[in-house]
């Protein structure tokens, strides 16, 4: 199910045209607007789910799947072997600013230690 309220349902179903680092059948890529690293992309199933919760109990293709098209895109973008960061925030405690499930991809250089 899309969500017309979401910015990534819409850039998903191409209402609002954001160029696409990669896709696959699940989910697409793009460029964070405001990148936190020389490489920061974000993996976003074309469904939208909200919260990594609602796999509780099975469904759990997509999670693969964003994780597959994570690789991909870390070897694409030439940060796979000198390393990257994968970061999925979740609600108001790791400051989610957008509720649609999305994976972010962060490398290019040395990353600062973990909050
Ligand atoms: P989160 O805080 O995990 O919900 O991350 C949301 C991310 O989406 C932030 O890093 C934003 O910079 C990014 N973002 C917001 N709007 C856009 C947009 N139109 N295109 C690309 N990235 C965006
Ligand atoms: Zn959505």
């Amino acid at each position: 199910m899309l969500d017309p309220e979401c910015l990534f349902c819409e850039i998903g179903n191409g209402k609002i045209q954001v160029d696409f680092v990669d896709r696959t059948e699940d989910c697409f890529v793009i460029k964070d607007i405001n990148p936190a690293a020389p490489v920061h992309l974000l993996v976003i199933p074309f469904e939208h789910v909200t919260y990594i919760d609602e796999f509780v109990g099975g469904n759990r293709e997509i999670m693969s799947s964003m994780f597959g098209a994570a690789t991909e895109s870390a070897k694409k973008a030439g940060i796979l072997d000198s390393g990257y960061r994968l970061v999925i925030n979740q609600k108001g405690h790791a400051g989610q600013q957008i509720e649609h499930l999305h994976l972010h991809v962060l490398g290019g250089a040395k990353l600062g230690t973990m909050a």
